[in-house]
């Protein structure tokens, strides 16, 4: 029920898929203005990042219902609630190689590689956020206590 393409290589099910959801049978159900996000997500990170490295990739978590959010004790400010959020890593491409390829060439409102530790590549994931109108191109790097901009 869920097949809507909303880019070429992204479908509206990759960028609404909750493991937690089903799980605690949550729905999950995005409204229209935040499909219209998840589309201008797709279209403006997703796709760009997946066309550049040439790989294929399930983003973590996009949309969120409020209530799922808040399971995964999120604060209610995310904007993953308004589908203009997407969490992602690609397979054998240090997170921050991606992030900083986004944060080079990219439109993005923030950017945030998350939970990342230097000395291990393969740490954390990125989170990035994109809206209509104003994007504030803020890129930050988060080691699970502190917020810095990279
Ligand atoms: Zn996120």
């Amino acid at each position: 029920m869920q097949q809507k393409q909303l880019s070429p290589h992204f479908t509206l099910d990759e960028l609404t898929h909750s493991s937690l959801a089903l799980r605690h049978g949550l729905p999950n159900q995005p409204e229209a203005g935040a499909v219209t996000n998840l589309t201008r997500l797709a279209r403006h990170i997703l796709e760009p990042v997946r066309v550049h490295f040439a790989r294929a990739f399930r983003p973590s978590s996009g949309f969120r219902s409020l209530a799922v959010n808040r399971l995964l004790g999120s604060k209610d400010s995310s904007q993953h609630i308004t589908g203009e959020a997407v969490d992602f890593e690609l397979a054998a491409i240090p997170n921050r190689l991606l992030a900083n390829w986004i944060r080079d060439n990219l439109v993005f409102d923030q950017l945030i590689l998350e939970f990342y530790r230097p000395d291990e590549p393969a740490s954390g994931w990125v989170h990035c956020s994109y809206r209509a109108g104003a994007n504030r191109q803020q890129s930050l790097i988060f080691d699970g206590i502190t917020y810095r901009e990279f």
